[in-house]
């Protein structure tokens, strides 16, 4: 964890060999070849797979979703849709399953895939074969917006990104190629990504309120999975939204196994679908971390916290001669120095503690 402020950092490192083994090793996978790796994986096990065509809209009918609307004029028909077109929520809101998005809702996701050699990137980052690093920026990073940067390696690509407020960008009048260039060029991340080769620039809505924010999960004819039903955990340290997706589509193939067994896919049949998102963990997680999206709204820690320890750090370990300070005398003199009551910040650490 890296915290910036212009040109300083102080960054808190965490090294274990254990994180790289067995079944619950950390990994990257790139979506543009993993997505394709699975699809053909649901292909082999029957499902046609059908791309490059919009839907524009859900066949409803007596009440009921009986399929899919696609351009120009045509329908699809089906027993059960299972809803997941990311945060845009588009097709869920117009299913009046969900009421419409507000900003405070969405923060904007922005991630360049960066080219550098595989030795290289073992080199610079002291890893050995199959080892990885990651790291979450706060502060400067997103220029003391709400919001933070991430790095992680690849075998021979570097992810580096950005997830801000969307509420923070538009009263700040910022655009998010902006916010992103200057963490770019940050001398903490410089050192990482030096000489690399932007071959992939992405960017789209991250829903932030979790539990905060999900539409109805299941009607007559369809359930909602994924982004679209808010399903990601943004908790400064982690940030999960692929687990959650994958896990709740699973459930939301179980739900249909078990309503088509029950008679149908009418909407108490489906309901079902509650019952395997909570065992695959998915509501389970969003309702234990249900308060770390309002935290996360606390200004303080992306521009004044991140300051204060930088200054804190400066403080330690500047050698001129003068006598030390003690570290609570430092950190008390440097909340009164940023305006913080001691009340304020005592509350906003056992509120952190509690939410995270
Ligand atoms: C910059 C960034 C970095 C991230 N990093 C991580 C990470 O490190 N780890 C993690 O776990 N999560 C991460 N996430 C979150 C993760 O990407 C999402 O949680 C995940 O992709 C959600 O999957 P999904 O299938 O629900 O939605 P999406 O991946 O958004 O997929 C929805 C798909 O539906 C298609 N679609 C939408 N509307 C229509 C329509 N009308 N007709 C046809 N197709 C349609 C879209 O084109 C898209 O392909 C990141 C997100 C961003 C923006």
């Amino acid at each position: 964890m890296a915290f910036l402020t212009e040109d300083t950092a102080l960054t808190i490192s965490f090294d274990s060999p254990k994180l790289g083994q067995g079944r619950s090793a950390s990994f990257t996978a790139l979506r543009a070849k993993f997505d394709g790796w699975l699809a053909k994986k649901a292909q082999e096990a029957g499902a046609v797979l059908v791309t490059g065509i919009r839907v524009d809209g859900l066949w409803q009918e007596d009440g009921r979703i009986r399929g899919v609307l696609v351009a120009p004029n045509d329908r699809v028909a089906a027993d059960v849709v299972v809803i997941a077109e990311g945060a845009t929520s588009v097709l869920t809101r117009g299913a009046g399953l969900k009421a419409d998005l507000e900003p405070r809702e969405v923060s904007i996701g922005v991630k360049e895939t960066i080219e550098v050699p595989a030795e290289t990137i073992q080199e610079r980052f002291g890893l050995g074969d199959k080892e990885g690093a990651a790291f979450v920026f706060a502060g400067q990073a997103s220029l003391g917006l709400r919001g933070g940067g991430f790095l992680y390696t690849n075998q021979s690509t570097i992810s580096l990104g950005l997830v801000v407020s969307s509420e923070d960008l538009a009263r700040e009048k910022v655009e998010i190629p902006e916010v992103q260039t200057r963490f770019r060029m940050h001398p903490a991340v410089q050192r990482w990504i030096r000489g690399g080769k932007v071959t992939e620039y992405s960017a789209h809505l991250v829903p932030e309120l979790g539990a905060g924010m999900m539409p109805r999960l299941w009607g007559d004819g369809v359930l909602v999975a994924g982004d679209a039903a808010g399903f990601l955990i943004n908790n400064g340290y982690t940030f999960r939204g692929v687990d959650l997706a994958i896990a709740s589509g699973m459930a939301a193939g179980e739900a249909v196994e078990a309503a088509r067994a029950a008679g149908g896919m009418r909407a108490a049949n489906l309901a079902v679908y509650e019952k395997f998102l909570r065992s695959r963990n998915v509501l389970t997680d969003l309702e234990r971390f249900r308060r770390a999206p309002l935290y996360m709204k606390n200004e303080r820690l992306f521009d004044v916290y991140p300051r204060m320890l930088l200054e804190i750090a400066e403080r330690l370990y500047t050698v001129d001669g003068r006598g030390k300070e003690r570290l609570a005398d430092i950190v008390l003199r440097e909340a009164g120095a940023a305006e913080v009551p001691k009340w304020k910040l005592l509350l906003d650490l056992l509120q952190g503690a509690r939410s995270m």
